[in-house]
């Protein structure tokens, strides 16, 4: 039996090799083979040296070095198509998902009928307010829409058997949302909770702006409910136009109708024309959803690694 840790790095050179320390003690513990296998993903600092030097000195190290930035979810594709074990996890090199969880893990999944063990922060102590009341937001707003069920709070840190992992790998789109691909396949998962806990050393890889795109991308990854906005609005602008027709006839057989209304007018106008842009956007997002998943480009591009077998483009 065999576990393999995947860990997504990019400009991780003032972490990667505090990680490894810190993971290494775990995994020499755990009576199971280790793999590990760290994928730069187009670092611009010294995170590529450092993994050569520490593969050197131990043969159970594997390094996979993007062409580019391909961004976490493509090093995390990498990493499950890759991994040899039959069990497999993914972890930050930042040391926010403890390694000393995971014998906990380990056992949770030998001595009980689950197919993953998935963790979940409890607090969100030490982030902007902000960023917390959006990310609350999203959860709410996912689970009300989508069809794969995701937990506030979820990290991408989760250990999972190899079934899992199959159905991960199979999950071949261009547009990857790891949250909604483990909620979508299904399978018993049990959820650690743990209280969130500081990066180490280096900075935070996701902006506000870039984690906002990256939340409209899992909603719309994973609902059609917003490609349905415009045929509501439309039924309900319709009742709402009818209503109004019936007020301004019956205004006008009871009154008569001295012209007046042209601010009323433009207010409509301007309404229904804001709605439909809106609702031309959202069929934009989609569109260029399906144009992305139908050029079937791939999901990264591999420049170095130390394992001949891996396929260079996946
Ligand atoms: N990461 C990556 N590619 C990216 C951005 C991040 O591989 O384009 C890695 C990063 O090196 C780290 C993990 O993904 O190991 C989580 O990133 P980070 O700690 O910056 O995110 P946060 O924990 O702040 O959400
Ligand atoms: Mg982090």
């Amino acid at each position: 039996m065999k576990i393999s840790l995947i860990v997504p790095c990019f400009n991780e050179g003032k972490t990667v090799a505090l990680f490894y320390k810190e993971v290494i003690k775990v995994l020499s513990k755990i009576k199971y083979d280790y793999e590990l296998l760290f994928i730069d993903d187009g670092s611009t600092d010294n995170t590529l040296k450092i993994l050569k030097e520490i593969s050197k000195e131990n043969k159970n190290i594997k390094y996979i070095s993007f062409s580019r930035n391909f961004g976490k979810e493509a090093a995390m594709y990498a990493g499950f198509s890759n991994a040899s074990g039959d069990f497999v996890a993914v972890m930050d090199a930042d040391m926010q998902d403890p390694p000393s969880l995971l014998p906990d893990m380990l056992e949770l999944l030998e001595n009980n009928d689950y197919d993953s063990v998935a963790t979940r922060r409890v607090s969100r102590k030490g982030e902007p307010v902000i960023r917390s009341f959006f990310a609350r937001m999203f959860y709410k707003l996912i689970n009300r829409f989508s069809d794969a069920d995701i937990v506030d709070g979820a990290r991408d840190f989760r250990l999972m058997k190899r079934e899992m992992v199959d159905a991960v790998v199979a999950m071949g789109e261009a547009n990857r949302f790891s949250k909604g691909i483990f909620g979508w396949i299904g399978f018993k998962t049990y959820w650690l909770s743990y209280e969130n806990n500081e990066r180490i050393a280096g900075e935070t890889k996701w902006s506000f702006w870039k984690l906002f795109k990256y939340a409209i991308d899992g909603i719309i990854n994973f609902s059609q409910v917003p490609l349905n906005l415009a045929s509501w609005f439309g039924i309900i602008m319709t009742v709402i136009s009818f209503l109004v027709m019936l007020v301004i006839i019956f205004k006008k057989i009871l009154f008569g109708d001295p012209v007046a209304g042209w601010p009323s007018t433009i207010c409509f106008i301007l309404f229904i024309g804001g709605i439909q842009l809106f609702c031309i956007g959202v069929m934009g997002q989609y569109l260029s959803k399906t144009y992305s998943e139908t050029k079937r480009r791939p999901h990264y591009i591999i420049s170095q690694t130390n394992d001949e077998n891996i396929k260079k483009i996946g």
